[in-house]
């Protein structure tokens, strides 16, 4: 009975009320508005220089590879230019110690190796035939980086790191150009791969999920539920109140922004905190940084969840976990024990204690003691996703596409373990979308939170796609350029070929374009 009592009173711990839910997408939406405004707040909200969506009419082979938080995703990607792709990819575990390396270097080695071993594996012959080539420019591979860390864009490949998350800290990373960083391992390979294009892995999701919903998709949003979480949506330029450094094509009236929300609430102004929140946060790398993703995202649940049980476990009132072989307990911390209490938590009561069994060492659970466990993980779980549902929420409610008699469906494209694999996960959050005001059980029902299965891979070889089409181009721009005042406008609209630009994604450091821009230009209106 004490158990149960027990069990109530933390399951009670973490639930947010319908109330509460409305008060964080206020202020949810008050911080991102200050994000737009001025740099240094807790939403970075950065500005991502990608000024459209694909239209899945995009076609080329590109590679693209993935830092996410635990894998390392290596793929290349065939976009059939119907909407449709073929993905080939390897996928590793990053070794624990690579992501505390003294040395930059130590780490992007490794991925370079991983992309060495990819092409042997998959795309030998071409390999083999470029590395014969004698104008290697001509038939490289280009590939887009997808690196889910907070990054100062400056280019369409060029990057800085503004801080590591999700466990990673190589200092000597911090403030270099991570594609500089992967670049010269691959030199030191001598791989005949350009890193092409730099892209947030939500900038990917939302690309990669308006490619395959084709025209007339209009997503909205790409969001991550994964190691860490964030999302990157459309925003109207005109409520972009902040300097956007550089060049960029303003023609779309709209630009990606990239939110960083797994640092929403930075200040803890309404996020909830229980003692187990707090000790997590002490101890990661980034203490008092992206709290929001230590309450959301796999890489943390799991920890609370065994934190909350350990308490419980200490507590001789109670009877968890102490039957006769208890003391041959052992529920240690590893990084990331998630997996397994997801696991224990989606099965019935027989399994669940096999599972307790095999992945987390604990003997002899009764049934009780997995009925609390259940209870625990469940109620980390669905905090989780009311959470979640905070940022979406007012992100839909601001883009005003609920009161858009055009938009039937609003569309977001999810990516991420959590958000693909964890029992309920997403109608956990269309239930916490349909509680809040504005948008209610009718609007809830017009959005569609979308798997976008492989969105990071497609997403990198779209970006690769316009960056090497850039490339390309750059020598026929520079050149109309330099005949701008001189030729009549017929030249312009005879040197580009109107489909070449179709995509329309310009990005930062497109400078080289102005030639191109002025055809679009002219294409377009
Ligand atoms: P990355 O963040 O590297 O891109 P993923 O999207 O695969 O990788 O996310 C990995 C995270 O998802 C891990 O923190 C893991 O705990 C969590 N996860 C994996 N499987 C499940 C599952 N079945 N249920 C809930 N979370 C899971
Ligand atoms: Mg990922």
């Amino acid at each position: 009975m004490a158990l149960e009592a027990e069990t109530k009173r933390i399951v009670s711990l973490f639930e947010l009320s319908d109330d509460w839910l409305n008060k964080a997408v206020r202020e949810y939406h008050s911080q991102a508005d200050e994000g737009l405004r001025s740099e240094g707040t807790s939403l970075s909200q950065i500005p991502t220089y990608v000024t459209a969506l694909p239209n899945g009419k995009e076609k080329g082979v590109y590679l693209a590879v993935d830092l996410g938080g635990t894998n390392f995703r290596v793929c290349s990607v065939r976009l059939n230019g119907d909407s449709t792709f073929k993905l080939t990819y390897n996928k590793v575990a990053v070794p624990k110690e690579l992501m505390t390396a003294e040395k930059a270097e130590h780490l992007f080695g490794f991925l370079a190796k991983q992309i060495e071993i990819f092409m042997h594996e998959h795309h030998k012959d071409e390999f083999e035939s470029i590395r014969s080539q004698t104008n290697k420019d001509e038939e490289i591979f280009h590939l887009g980086f997808t690196f889910s860390y907070p990054v100062k864009q400056l280019a369409i490949n060029k990057g800085t790191l503004i801080r590591w998350t999700k466990g990673f800290d190589i200092p000597d990373a911090i403030g270099k150009d991570v594609c500089v960083l992967l670049q010269t391992e691959l030199d030191k390979l001598h791989l005949p791969v350009r890193v092409a294009a730099l892209v947030n892995d939500t900038v990917g999701t939302l690309l990669a999920r308006s490619y395959t919903a084709g025209e007339g998709g209009h997503t909205l949003l790409g969001a991550i539920f994964g190691t860490g979480t964030n999302g990157a949506y459309i925003e109207k330029l005109s409520n972009i109140k902040k300097p956007i450094e550089g060049e960029y094509d303003d023609s779309t009236g709209e630009m990606i922004i990239n939110t960083e929300w797994g640092s929403f609430d930075n200040q803890l102004n309404i996020l909830p905190s229980t003692t187990w929140d707090s000790e997590i946060d002490k101890e990661t790398v980034n203490p008092g940084y992206h709290v929001f993703e230590k309450r959301v995202s796999g890489m943390f649940l799991g920890e609370i969840v065994r934190r909350a049980v350990l308490d419980m476990t200490k507590n001789d009132q109670l009877s968890l976990f102490k039957d006769a072989n208890s003391s041959s307990n052992d529920w240690h911390s590893t990084t990331d024990i998630g997996p397994a209490v997801w696991s224990a938590e989606a099965v019935g009561p027989g399994q669940r204690r096999h599972e307790l069994e095999g992945t987390l060492d604990i003997y002899s659970s009764s049934l009780e003691d997995a009925q609390a466990f259940k209870a625990i993980a469940g109620a980390v779980g669905r905090r989780a996703a009311r959470l979640a549902a905070v940022p979406i929420a007012a992100i839909v409610l601001q883009s005003g596409r609920l009161s858009d008699a055009n938009s039937s469906i609003i569309d977001i494209g999810v990516d991420g373990s959590l958000a693909e694999y964890y029992p309920s996960f997403r109608e956990m959050i269309y239930e916490a979308l349909a509680a809040v005001d504005g948008i209610g059980p009718e609007g809830a029902k017009r959005i569609r939170l979308g798997i976008a299965k492989d969105g990071s891979g497609v997403g990198a070889a779209l970006i690769a796609l316009v960056a090497a089409r850039m490339e390309k181009n750059r020598s026929v721009a520079n050149a109309a350029k330099r005949k701008l005042d001189q030729v009549p406008g017929g030249f312009l609209d005879s040197f580009t070929n109107p489909q070449q630009l179709a995509l329309g994604v310009t990005v930062l450091g497109a400078l080289t374009a102005v030639g191109l821009w002025w055809a679009r230009r002219r294409n377009f209106v």
